[in-house]
């Protein structure tokens, strides 16, 4: 292999690796952002049966009140009726106290209704409580993970980054400017593998006989044809021992 041939090769992989590293690290906020979202819905799900909890008692204080205002109208007419003189002021009263009792029972039953509805939603709050702190330690862990990613890529960056600058000054500068130019127009990629069958791997187009010989040597710069990539070549595994060669 040619030193030249094998720098590129490993510069190739150094500015993948570069790119590569950029471009997870560029996606980071957003998915931090997204984990965030989704613990916050899920917090608003909790919330909002909290909410409906607290409507339910707020309801109920009111019923309570009613209660005590027909109660103490009740009495009042009660103490009434005991002082009255004449028969027809005692049956008006009783007429009082008829429609008192007709709407304090009213007020009773709408009291049993909240109660059966606190013990609906009570359940519900429990239940929602417990999705939440389930879906909050999925969360917190996907972070976790996130964030070890991130560590582990911008290691990973750095230390591609310093043995680029080292590679770089090992390299000729015609050769760094080839490598550049290619791989400004190429999406990145200037160096590539010629396939056995002799194409060039990512323009798949065939190579010329003797650039393919040329290429299978991997002792010069060889570069395709077609997409102008600089082309090395993998010879095949040797046969594993005790395989059968046919
Ligand atoms: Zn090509």
């Amino acid at each position: 292999m040619s030193p030249d041939l094998q720098r590129l090769i490993d510069l190739q992989r150094l500015e993948s690796t570069i790119a590569d590293a950029k471009a997870k690290i560029a996606t980071h906020p957003q998915r931090l952002a997204e984990a965030d979202a989704q613990l916050a819905a899920a917090s608003r799900l909790l919330e909002s049966a909290k909410n409906r909890l607290k409507d339910n008692q707020e309801a109920r204080r009111a019923l309570d009140k009613d209660i005590a205002l027909y109660q103490g109208r009740l009495s009042k007419f009660r103490d009434q009726q005991s002082a009255v003189k004449t028969n027809k002021e005692y049956q008006a009263l009783g007429h009082e106290i008829e429609t008192a009792q007709k709407d304090l029972g009213g007020v009773e039953e709408k009291v049993i209704e909240r109660m059966v509805e606190a013990d609906a939603i009570a359940a519900d709050v429990k239940q929602a409580e417990s999705a939440f702190a389930a879906r909050r330690k999925e969360i917190e862990a996907q972070k976790k993970q996130m964030s070890d990613e991130l560590a582990s890529v911008e290691a990973s960056l750095t230390s591609a980054t310093e043995a680029r600058v080292a590679l770089l000054k090992q390299l000729d500068q015609r050769l760094v400017s080839t490598f550049e130019q290619v791989a400004r127009v190429r999406k990145g990629i200037a160096v590539t593998t010629a396939t056995r069958d002799g194409l060039c791997s990512v323009c798949h187009v065939r190579l010329r006989p003797q650039v393919f010989q040329q290429i299978r040597q991997n002792d010069s710069i060889v570069q395709c044809d077609s997409c102008q990539r600089i082309l090395y070549y993998v010879p095949p595994p040797p046969p594993a021992e005790g395989a059968i060669v046919r």
